[in-house]
């Protein structure tokens, strides 16, 4: 074995639950610590752990982040009144992810992972598409009201300052109905922008922005407003000094463009849009097991994650003694993403070479054939027979050591 690579910083190590924790055991001990001589500032996020310190463990790794400006985080399970009973909680928390974004407030960009067997239902799609949901407001926070019959529906705002109250007409209802209420704020707007502006020139990818301001000319307009100025006043010059451009259009038109397109290029998506989109990219491009998730801060700290959860099913399976073939690529991404971003602020190029040597040990150990159950009906040609999670580790680590 060659000598290990060093470690200049930690990173922030989050693990989690079930499937993707057996997952993650297996990829530290056969794909990075025979390699890499790993520094992680090491958070327990498994349920039992974030009850057992009343979920504070979970603020703390969000801090970590902040912090050490680096962390990957396993799948952990949202709990509910089924999982309360299953792991004898003594209490209900929110989703951790929920937490480490509000702490974080950041923006969460979803991309596939591309390998050449594996074709993306949409035949002219040749790079990834990546999405960048901007995760606060619109639906996601909205009021809404069951309305019972004839009446009158105002939007009524009443300054802080005891300013002069401003009342619009929503609907003179013509008899019963639902309406709706929802909000954003431009620093939340501003922010979501900046963060797409700065991933694209990571990343090297032209900004695609899109809503639907020709018919909401007050709320879309503002989200195109604000995008645009923030892109005119501070990314301009960098984005064009890398010959990366960025690209506003209607929502509807971006949707026809995209399926047309060649990908290679960030969706910027408004919360709805991405929730839907990311949804649609992921599927076309293959499997959820083949993307991967980061969620940027604007502080510049950075979590890598799999975009999947903790694939519950399987995970009982391997209880029972079973050899599952559940799917480790993303888990595995998500410790490449963060070593080679680690290694990019320390200038450890020997760390990032690593991290993609071993991505390329994955994706080639896939297109030779060696792949999970998942991938099985989607490759061309498609191999005989599935590994199972080790077997298939255990291949990539062939081709690591070749
Ligand atoms: P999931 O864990 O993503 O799994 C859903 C299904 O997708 C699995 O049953 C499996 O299908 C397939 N799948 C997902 N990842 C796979 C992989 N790596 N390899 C092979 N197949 C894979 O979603 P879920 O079952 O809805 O949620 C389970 C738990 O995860 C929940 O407690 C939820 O709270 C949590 N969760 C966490 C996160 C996160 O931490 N980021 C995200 C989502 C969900 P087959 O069974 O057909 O093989
Ligand atoms: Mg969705």
């Amino acid at each position: 074995m060659t000598a290990q690579i060093k470690m200049k910083t930690p990173l922030v190590e989050i693990d989690g639950d079930e499937m993707t924790r057996v997952l993650w055991a297996l990829i530290k001990e056969k794909l990075l610590l025979p390699y890499v001589d790993l520094k992680t500032e090491y958070y327990d996020l498994g349920l039992a752990n974030r009850d057992a310190t009343d979920d504070a463990v979970t603020a703390e790794s969000a801090r970590a982040i902040h912090r050490l400006g680096v962390g990957v985080k396993c799948a952990t399970i949202t709990s509910n009144e089924a999982r309360k009973a299953e792991y004898h909680l003594r209490n209900l928390f929110p989703s951790p992810n929920a937490t480490i974004r509000a702490i974080l407030d950041g923006t969460v960009f979803r991309k596939p992972i591309s390998v050449s067997t594996i074709k993306p239902s949409v035949s002219t799609w040749r790079k990834p598409i990546v999405i960048g949901r901007h995760a606060y407001g619109d639906q996601y926070k909205a009021a809404e009201l069951r309305i019972p019959g004839k009446g009158k529906v105002e939007l009524v705002y009443t300054p802080a300052d005891g300013g002069p109250e401003k009342r619009i007409p929503v609907a003179e209802m013509k008899g019963p109905g639902i309406v709706q209420g929802i909000h954003n704020l431009d620093e939340s707007i501003k922010s979501f922008a900046r963060a797409c502006f700065v991933y694209a020139l990571d990343e090297k990818l032209p900004v695609w922005f899109a809503a639907k301001d020709t018919v909401s000319k007050i709320y879309d307009g503002h989200f195109k407003e604000i995008f645009n100025e923030i892109y005119e006043t501070e990314f301009r010059d960098r984005l064009n000094a890398a010959g990366l451009r960025y690209f506003y259009t209607l929502i509807d038109d971006a949707v026809a463009r995209v399926v047309k397109s060649e990908g290679g290029f960030l969706w910027a998506c408004r919360n709805y849009d991405g929730d839907v989109m990311s949804d649609m990219i992921a599927s076309a491009a293959g499997s959820v097991a083949m993307m991967t998730s980061v969620l940027v801060s604007p502080s510049g700290a950075v979590e890598y994650e799999a975009a999947h959860g903790t694939v519950q099913q399987h995970y009982y399976r391997w209880q029972k003694g079973e050899k599952t073939s559940t799917n480790p690529v993303a888990l595995i991404f998500a410790w490449t993403g963060a070593l080679a971003k680690r290694a990019e602020i320390d200038h450890t190029p020997e760390l990032a070479a690593f991290a993609k040597k071993l991505e390329a040990a994955a994706l080639q150990t896939i297109e030779a054939g060696e792949m999970t159950g998942d991938l099985l009906a989607l490759a061309n040609p498609a191999p005989a027979k599935s590994l199972n999670s080790q077997e298939f580790i255990d291949a990539i680590v062939k081709r690591l050591e070749a």
